[in-house]
């Protein structure tokens, strides 16, 4: 049929670059795990005083023509999350920098299996992806075209559809920080996996809001940052990558109005006790460690002490009340060290050869079906003049 040939070169073709675009992905030497060590411990709560400020760092404003089902323009946006004493907020369209944000940031990603990242002080819109499913290695390379020219590289929403697992976390590097709390999945057990496998990620919890005029989409989760709301915005930036912040979990389906618990003290006796003061009594507490494990729960009180163990290697705090959950970034033995991108080896895999060759194969096939198309075309015109 006449309308076929040239559906079968766009699909021929279309498959042929593809495929030699997943060819590009080198094969990586990853690291085998390695648990925080070490005699002292690194607290980011360390600064008494401790003084909080909101923050929101995942909002999709209207932009790509509605495309992307953001409702709302930057005024409107600003107006309902100042209403809610939000101090930091920053607007995270896709692939595009907002020029009204508070702050440059971007969600980056455009593949079917919602695997995203938060970049934070870009340098520019990167447009390298992998549009259908993604290895553990393709996860990396997206990563690693990212690092350079993002200033803060945090993975999104790692249960949403499973962009991210905790088996892809416990060797994945070259990231800051984790978007444990997102209205779309939250991710604690993925977050133990990448803590358990010694990289310093702190928390970050967002509404991914896309219309602020839906009260079930505002203040669903929400970061609060170590750092006065007259603080410069070039400190925020510290404070998140020293993993200064704690996550909340809203449990009821409107903005919260009540006070809450928030961290008071959080301090290590002698590199062996840790005691944790919150602001309010909340129905319990608990303290988590190495692999997840619970190490402590106290129920009905503000604060938990605990006797450290020589097994810890990382150490956080959770407190549960009737409105909210509070995820505290961890303590970590040893000090924030974070994973980089593990060195590439120097010889393309075996699944890189075979879908340079099933590319190369397309591509001929669909270079054969324009020579044949261009031929017929040049008999039919001959025969008709
Ligand atoms: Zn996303």
């Amino acid at each position: 049929m006449r309308w076929s040939n040239p559906l079968l070169l766009v699909g021929t073709s279309g498959l042929g670059l593809l495929s030699l675009w997943y060819s590009l992905v080198p094969v990586y030497e990853w690291a085998p795990r390695q648990p925080f060590t070490g005699h002292c411990w690194y607290n980011p709560f360390a600064h008494a005083p401790l003084v909080w400020t909101r923050a929101n760092f995942h909002i999709h404003t209207r932009t790509w023509g509605g495309l992307t089902k953001g409702y709302q323009e930057a005024p409107t946006i600003q107006r309902a999350y100042r209403r809610l004493g939000y101090a930091w907020i920053g607007l995270s369209d896709y692939q595009r920098i907002n020029p009204a944000s508070p702050l440059p940031l971007y969600e980056h990603g455009w593949n079917l299996g919602k695997v995203h990242q938060l970049c934070f002080w870009p340098r520019r819109v990167v447009w390298w992806d992998f549009p259908l499913s993604q290895t553990l290695a393709m996860r990396q390379f997206v990563l690693e075209r990212l690092r350079p020219v993002t200033g803060f590289l945090v993975l999104a929403h790692p249960r949403f559809m499973r962009s991210y697992t905790g088996s892809h976390l416990a060797q994945l590097g070259g990231y800051e920080a984790i978007e444990v709390l997102n209205r779309f999945g939250d991710s604690v057990a993925e977050w133990d996996s990448a803590l358990s496998s010694g990289h310093f990620a702190p928390i970050l919890a967002h509404d991914n809001v896309h219309d602020v005029e839906n009260p079930h989409q505002l203040m669903s989760r929400w970061t609060e940052v170590l750092l006065p709301e007259e603080a410069p915005v070039e400190s925020l930036r510290a404070a998140l990558v020293e993993g200064r912040t704690v996550g909340y979990k809203n449990r009821t389906p409107f903005p919260i109005q009540g006070p809450y618990p928030r961290l008071q003290q959080v301090e290590i006796v002698g590199e062996t006790l840790l005691r944790v003061r919150l602001t309010l009594v909340a129905d319990s507490l608990r303290l988590i460690g190495q692999e997840g494990r619970i190490r402590r729960v106290v129920y009905r009180t503000d604060s938990l002490t605990y006797a450290i163990r020589p097994d810890d290697t990382y150490l956080r705090f959770e407190a549960y009340t009737a409105q909210v959950e509070l995820y505290a970034s961890p303590l970590v033995r040893g000090g924030p060290k974070r994973r980089g991108i593990p060195p590439r080896r120097p010889l393309p895999s075996i699944q890189g050869l075979m879908a340079w060759l099933f590319g190369a194969f397309w591509l001929l096939v669909s270079l054969r079906l324009w020579q044949k198309r261009q031929t017929k075309a040049g008999y039919t015109t001959r025969s008709t003049a």
